[in-house]
């Protein structure tokens, strides 16, 4: 039988337990005797969500203001899908033309927002472009979004990242736009350093481009840079990986998250799986292994954490960061205790109640249909956020 390190814990956020034992005055001994008593969680795994948990009790402190909020903005779109791909992405290939209708519906959605949070007198803390690939949008059709998201939510944000996945999507005019415009941090995310994994993935890009990608976010000065690596790609190996993440380590991002594989029922992967040789749950445990190994040897820390459901190996996404360094965005984004107002394509909107308690708001994954009800939307976020402020009293 497989050795279970999670117990019975399931969920994507198992680091709510853990602050939830904070905040009722656990030790760090209670707290473990709880948690291998009640779903019995090894200690390992304790030790890793102990030591998130208070990396992440003072960014919660800072950002649990109920005035204050987050901004996500789904940018739809990628160059091309790749193969484990669930995100609300669509080929710029396929449906391109609907670029242009998208943003103006999104900047009508930012123009109503932002008058909403004003008459509510809120603040925003962290901004964060996502997607897709934001960085596939003409450079015209960013700096009006962003000039946009500095008008609508004034104020100095505290973070303000932009998800540049796709390498390929990076050139000399973006990042010179995005440094301009404030970006403080940018994600480049090679997955794997291997180009025959990219062919295999669906990516339309080489290691060169990872590298030169990362030497134009140096040249601009773009504070912290984050790179992505997936852990059981397939065909390959302990090996392979090391590799990766040598070839990473080298160009010493300040942040790097460790993906695990996880088959997604939207993803191309779950119609065709006969076509990818996936490494067995034994292998992927072991890349792991070795990927925290390398990570503590230079000297990155473990600052958030997610599992998800059908993960390989049953193990779990790590963000680790050099000290210091860590991404506000995604430890509010898991903790939830921070309302974040999701605008765009598949975006969600998290609007927190004064007991803790969560209000869901999802935009439509499909961009016809985001179009179509992004006014109904407005007003359900309106309503909801209103509903918490007078609970708030
Ligand atoms: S880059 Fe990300 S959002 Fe785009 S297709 Fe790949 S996994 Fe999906």
């Amino acid at each position: 039988m497989q050795p279970k390190p999670w117990g019975v814990l399931v969920g994507v956020r198992p680091s709510k337990q853990i602050h939830r034992l904070i905040d009722r005055g656990f030790s760090r001994n209670e707290a473990l005797e709880f948690m291998q008593r009640e779903f019995g969680l090894q200690e390992e795994k304790f030790a890793l969500l102990w030591q998130i948990c208070l990396r992440e009790k003072p960014v919660l402190e800072e950002s649990s203001n109920p005035q204050l909020f987050s901004i996500y903005v789904g940018i739809p779109f990628c160059p091309t899908r790749c193969f484990y791909c669930s995100f609300p992405s669509h080929s710029l290939a396929e449906l391109g033309k609907l670029r242009t209708p998208f943003v103006e519906t999104l900047l009508q959605e930012i123009h109503a927002t932002g008058l909403l949070t004003e008459s509510l007198g809120m603040k925003p803390y962290t901004v964060y472009l996502g997607g897709g690939t934001p960085t596939c949008l003409l450079p015209g059709e960013l700096e009006r979004i962003i000039t946009a998201l500095k008008e609508a939510f004034p104020g100095s944000w505290r973070e303000f990242t932009v998800e540049a996945g796709r390498p390929d999507t990076i050139t000399v005019e973006q990042i010179s736009l995005l440094s301009n415009l404030g970006v403080d941090r940018i994600s480049v995310n090679p997955q794997s350093m291997h180009d025959q994994t990219l062919q295999a993935i669906g990516r339309c890009h080489t290691v060169d481009d990872i590298e030169e990608a990362v030497s134009l976010v140096r040249r601009y000065g773009i504070r912290t840079l984050n790179m992505d690596l997936i852990i059981g790609l397939p065909g390959e190996n302990t090996a392979l990986f090391s590799e990766s993440m040598q070839k990473v380590l080298a160009l010493a991002p300040e942040n790097i998250t460790l993906h695990v594989f996880s088959p997604k029922r939207a993803s191309r992967y779950r119609r065709e799986p006969e076509k990818y040789s996936l490494p067995p749950a034994e292998e992927a445990a072991k890349m792991h292994k070795t990927a925290l190994k390398l990570l503590k040897q230079h000297h990155y820390e473990p600052y958030y954490l997610y599992r998800q459901r059908n993960i390989l190996a049953g193990l779990e996404n790590i963000g680790f960061a050099q000290p210091g360094r860590e991404c506000l965005y995604n430890i509010v984004m898991i903790e939830e205790r921070h309302h974040i107002l999701g605008l765009g394509g598949g975006a969600t909107s998290k609007i927190i109640n004064p007991d803790l308690t969560l209000t869901n708001i999802a935009t439509p994954k499909d961009v016809r249909m985001y179009m179509q009800r992004m006014p109904e939307l407005l007003t359900r976020r309106e309503k909801s956020l209103r509903r918490t402020k007078e609970l708030a009293g």
